[in-house]
């Protein structure tokens, strides 16, 4: 069996140009110009290449997208400050702080800080929580760009086997939540599991986020199985996954290439995750102008309540 490949780039170019394209347009009509905030602290090359990506992205959905950069010197207090003026800009509908960040800036401090209904990239204590209860909320961008692209070869999940490796914060646990809210039955693999041979043996789908170069080879991988390569790493000047592609190729009915696989999903995922955020701000209009009583209606409501003549 010959894998058919899923082209993240295609499908994060046609969801980008009609979907997001059409409800930017709606929003534009409307008034509401979608605007993304990514913070830079340091400028390390593979994080100024990310961000460019970013803005091609934005710019193919027609959203606005800024970049606040920052010496790799600055304090702690003021990233904190940045981001505390784009909580309260009202022309500001997401923003993502680019990680890594420099020692001396808590991660944790700075994700808290972020105002959840702005938190694009899904890592606020609030929005994953949402996502632990299924609630509706922005969920974290390469998890939903890995959804997205097993809907796009409408891989049904429904009772189906998915071996998750690597449970990290930003992939492994996201994914697995995500997969088993589509009813599949999830494996969460480890450096600590044992036997994981045995673990991807009888696996519909198995999705890889280990950070080690061609970690899994097509002899662990059942026949016909999807694979979704989440790692990225550049040996020697090329790009290659956590999956060693050639060999799984031949096994898989299906598998993501790297690069051109789910990091242009992720991308696409946060432009979607911004469209979203500012549509979100309609309904909350919506529910100031309708549910809200004007301050004078609100004391005569008040008055009421408490027994005085109106
Ligand atoms: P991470 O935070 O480093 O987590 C790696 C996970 O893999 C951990 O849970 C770790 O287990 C597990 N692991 C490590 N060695 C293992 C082994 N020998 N056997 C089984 N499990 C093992 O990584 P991440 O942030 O999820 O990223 C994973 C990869 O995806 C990286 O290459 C990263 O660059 C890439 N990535 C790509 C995108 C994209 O958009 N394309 C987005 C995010 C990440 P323990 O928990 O026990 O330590």
């Amino acid at each position: 069996m010959v894998a058919k490949i899923i082209s993240g780039r295609e499908v994060a170019e046609k969801i980008l140009t009609t979907d997001l394209r059409n409800k930017v347009i709606k929003l534009n009509s409307r008034n509401i110009k979608p605007k993304l905030i990514v913070i830079l602290v340091g400028d390390t090359k593979a994080s100024a290449s990310y961000v460019a990506q970013k803005e091609k992205f934005a710019i193919k959905a027609g959203i606005e997208s800024d970049v606040r950069r920052f010496e790799s010197t600055a304090t702690e207090e003021d990233i904190l400050n940045e981001i505390e003026k784009i909580n309260n800009d009202k022309d500001i509908h997401g923003v993502i702080v680019q990680l890594p960040l420099p020692d001396h800036i808590s991660v944790t401090k700075v994700l808290n800080c972020i105002d959840p209904s702005k938190d694009v990239d899904g890592f606020t204590p609030t929005n994953v929580g949402k996502l632990f209860l299924g609630e509706d909320t922005l969920v974290s961008c390469t998890p939903k760009g890995i959804m997205q692209m097993l809907a796009s070869i409408n891989a049904d999940l429904n009772g189906k086997n998915v071996t998750v490796i690597g449970r990290s914060n930003i992939v492994g646990k996201p994914v697995s939540i995500l997969c088993q809210q589509q009813n599949a039955t999830v494996t969460m693999c480890h450096s600590r599991t044992r036997d994981l041979n045995h673990k991807l043996a009888d696996a519909d789908v198995i999705i890889v986020a280990v950070g080690v170069p061609k970690f899994i080879n097509g002899d662990q991988i059942p026949n016909g199985a999807i694979v979704i390569d989440v790692g990225i790493h550049n040996i020697d000047g090329k790009l290659c996954g956590d999956v060693d592609f050639d060999s799984a190729v031949e096994k898989a009915s299906a598998i993501t290439p790297v690069p051109g696989g789910v990091g242009p999903m992720t991308v696409c995922a946060l432009i979607e995750n911004t469209i979203l955020a500012a549509e979100r701000t309609l309904d909350s209009a919506w529910e100031d102008s309708n549910f809200w009583p004007l301050a004078s209606e609100a004391n005569a409501l008040s008055n009421w309540a408490t027994g005085a003549n109106i």
